[in-house]
């Protein structure tokens, strides 16, 4: 089968993997704080204005304790946002407001947040769909506006940037994923940006146990304490990165060039291949000044045989997918409002198999497939 998405490790991981073994000490330590330098420097911010977690999930959960929402708040999302977003809203017992989204690019346009706002939102929780940057300038100006804060899910758009600014540093805080579907993965990890440093070093405390110092032990030498003895600031939970997911994430950072190289080749092979397909729209050309990520490569087909044609492709040992279903469909949030382009694009949409292993012989599997499904089930011939 060609996956969907798919994670590129070897020697070079195993060997820095190897390194943490050999110093015995797997859990957070210098090679944590060493991506954390890498990472801030990669997305252009100072050393402190980046913490690790242990998933991009966690990291949204800490934003919404940081920005302080609550009962009686409105965080607005874009529909088309990934269920952990969704849930760190509710579960901080705010209502999350789901907001439209543009058909073709899926992001929540300017117009969209704006139509949202009402005088109980907190926060606006943006989306970057497929790691494509949007109206993320304006959004980000609207928000300042309003006295809202804005959290950037960047977990798609780890190298996507406007006029050279990374996507994730817009708005007040930033959130990424390295889990094993992205493009930088560490089986597992988060990192979260915030425009104060402030509000970094609370979610240090936060993702351990509210604790107000990590190890005691450097205190020994100067004060009297016991440096078994601790305080906390927060009840809070344990959601660190450990050094053998550090360890992975800085070589595949480091290699991260190399994979967008190959990810821009194949969405130029799709783009030619699939330009003369009747009934086939690629996703749309990123406006001048925008970088994307190649993350995702999505479809719009006709809703009447998306779905065949998922099938098909599947039966010819091609994985497809749609990201993200719709979440005020989704029957938890208790959403009753119909958000018209959301869902016509949540029945039209297929995304196809986009990552830096895909060989073009796997790229021309995907299209000839994809050829042949669309041209029978649309009544096309033979
Ligand atoms: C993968 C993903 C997440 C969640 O990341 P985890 O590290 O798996 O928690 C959040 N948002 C988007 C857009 C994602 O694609």
């Amino acid at each position: 089968m060609i996956n969907v998405f798919q994670p590129s490790l070897g020697e070079r991981e195993l060997a820095a993997v190897a390194e943490v073994f050999a110093g015995n000490w797997l859990g957070k330590g210098p090679r944590t704080a060493g991506f954390e330098r890498d990472f801030a420097e990669h997305i252009g911010v100072e050393a402190e204005r980046v913490v690790t977690t242990n998933s991009c999930t966690e990291a949204t959960f800490i934003a919404m304790d940081l920005a302080g929402v609550g009962e009686g708040d409105e965080v607005v999302l874009p529909t088309v946002s990934f269920v952990g977003a969704g849930n760190a809203v509710a579960a901080h017992g705010a209502r999350p407001v789901f907001c439209d989204v543009d058909p073709t690019t899926l992001n929540a346009t300017v117009d969209d947040i704006e139509a949202a706002l009402t005088p109980r939102t907190k926060a606006v929780l943006l989306l970057h769909y497929g790691g494509y940057p949007g109206d993320v300038v304006d959004i980000a100006a609207l928000c300042r506006d309003r006295g809202v804060l804005l959290i950037e899910d960047a977990a798609a758009a780890v190298a996507s940037s406007v006029d050279g600014q990374a996507c994730g540093t817009f708005g007040d805080i930033g959130v990424w994923s390295f889990d094993s579907q992205k493009i930088v993965v560490a089986g597992d990890g988060g990192a979260l940006s915030a425009r104060d440093p402030e509000l970094v070093a609370r979610a240090g405390k936060l993702a351990y146990f509210g604790l107000e110092q990590f190890s005691g032990y450097s205190q020994a030498k100067t004060t009297s304490t016991r440096w078994w003895d601790f305080d906390i600031s927060s009840f809070s939970r344990r959601s660190i990165m450990n050094d053998v997911q550090s360890a992975i994430g800085a070589v595949q950072l480091r290699r991260l060039p190399e994979f967008l190289a190959r990810r821009a080749e194949v969405v130029a092979h799709y783009d030619r291949e699939l330009a003369d397909v009747p009934g086939v729209l690629p996703p749309p050309a990123l406006p001048r000044g925008h970088r994307g990520s190649q993350y995702l490569y999505w479809l719009r087909l006709d809703a009447r045989i998306r779905d065949q044609v998922a099938r098909d492709l599947y039966d010819r040992g091609v994985y497809t997918t749609f990201r993200y279903p719709a979440l005020h469909r989704v029957a938890a949030y208790g959403w009753t409002t119909p958000l018209p382009r959301a869902e016509e694009a949540a029945e039209r949409t297929l995304c196809l198999p986009l990552h830096q292993a895909l060989s073009d012989d796997d790229v021309q599997t995907v299209v000839d497939a994809l050829r042949d499904s669309v041209s029978r089930r649309s009544g096309g011939g033979a």
